[in-house]
């Protein structure tokens, strides 16, 4: 089932939780909702599921208005960071607890039941804990439970607010790459919400970037993380840093101005000469030792972190003492043999320029 939202509009008071969000989410996918807490994730959410309503606006599902349909009409799945699966329940009844009350014309025959909860517990991989009541069960375990039950009904849309944000990071880790397997299995259409970049980039087809109550960027992961639409989405996901200075745009591309230093950068084409903040992430600028005369912004190696495969290096600016941060292959830095307290050049390979007014109101924005 294809989910579209148009024009949402959703007020607690005076405050605007969500402001004119249209979205479309294709039949079969498995989306993302990512944005910083508070920014209006789980409200759309329950929007879509028909737990609340919209003020304005309108939720359409495989091309019917959904607008008026009531939740239970709507055939859709739920699962929730605490799922409160029935404690005094075994797992098997759990996962039968939608079949068995459904109205007598619509319910299952009692084998049909049995056979139908075995073969979801076979799907989650834990047909042996049937038994089990969910005290008995491991937090991991007892989301998988709670997904095979939202699965019982067979519901055309699947929406998963936060499904494993109380589990440790390992078990979380697990999961989200087995929801991925299940997901390429069923293909039933999901949303699921998340303020974990890494999770929502790992598992989704498609990201929607949210921030206070608006949608910054939708797209595949790889686009959002490699073409970030707005400052706000070059921050949120993943580090950043930022070069404030005096944009120049010519004929062959642009160029900024910044304290001692002028770099080429690439850019939308939509920016204006003047007041511009720079974007570029640790892993797209280059280092060499400083000699008078080279290209780039003259800095300290400060600090150099050479855990694992990436050296994390700490640099400060030489002409206003702001921090760099670049990452650079373990191997290229030792074999560099940069020395902390030494005199670098930086030179982004890519630089993303936004106008400063954009850029501070985005800014602004995500704190
Ligand atoms: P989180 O990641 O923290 O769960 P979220 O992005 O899911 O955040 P929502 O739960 O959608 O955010 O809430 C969006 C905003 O609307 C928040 O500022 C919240 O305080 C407010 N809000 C949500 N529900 C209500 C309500 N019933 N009454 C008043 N304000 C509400």
């Amino acid at each position: 089932m294809s989910i579209q939202v148009r024009n949402v509009q959703k007020q607690f008071g005076d405050f605007v939780a969500l402001n004119d969000v249209s979205l479309d989410f294709a039949e079969g996918e498995l989306t993302a909702l990512l944005g910083p807490s508070g920014c209006g994730k789980t409200t759309l959410l329950r929007i879509i599921a028909g737990l609340e309503r919209a003020d304005s606006g309108q939720v359409v599902l495989s091309g019917q208005d959904a607008s008026a349909t009531h939740v239970r009409q709507r055939n859709v799945g739920f699962v929730f960071q605490h799922y409160a699966l029935f404690k005094h329940m075994t797992v098997f009844e759990n996962v039968a607890f939608g079949l068995r009350v459904k109205p007598r014309a619509e319910r299952p025959s009692e084998a049909k039941i049995q056979e139908k909860v075995k073969s979801l517990l076979q799907l989650v991989q834990l047909d042996w804990l049937g038994d089990r009541y969910p005290s008995q069960l491991s937090g991991g375990q007892r989301q998988r439970i709670a997904l095979a039950r939202a699965l019982a009904v067979e519901p055309r849309v699947l929406l998963l607010d936060e499904p494993f944000g109380a589990l440790d990071a390992k078990v979380r880790k697990e999961l989200r790459r087995w929801l991925r397997r299940l997901h390429d299995e069923l293909h039933v259409t999901s949303v699921f919400v998340t303020h974990d970049q890494e999770e929502a980039l790992e598992v989704a087809d498609q990201v929607v970037l949210m921030n206070k109550g608006t949608v910054e960027q939708f797209g595949t992961p790889e686009a959002v993380y490699n073409h970030p639409a707005t400052p706000f989405v070059f921050g949120f996901l993943g580090n950043v840093n930022l070069f404030h200075g005096r944009l120049e745009v010519g004929d062959s591309g642009g160029l900024l101005h910044t304290g001692d230093s002028v770099l080429p950068v690439i850019g939308s084409g939509h920016e204006t000469a003047g007041d511009a903040v720079a974007y570029v992430r640790p892993h797209d600028l280059d280092l060499e030792r400083y000699a008078p005369g080279t290209d780039g912004i003259a800095v300290t190696l400060r600090r150099a972190l050479t855990l694992g495969p990436v050296a994390q290096l700490e640099l400060e600016r030489e002409d206003n003492q702001d921090v760099i941060e670049v990452a650079l292959p373990l191997e290229r830095f030792r074999h560099q043999g940069f020395r902390e307290g030494e005199l670098l050049a930086v030179r982004p390979r890519q630089l993303r320029v936004f106008n400063r007014g954009q850029a501070v109101q985005e800014q602004g924005a995500s704190t």
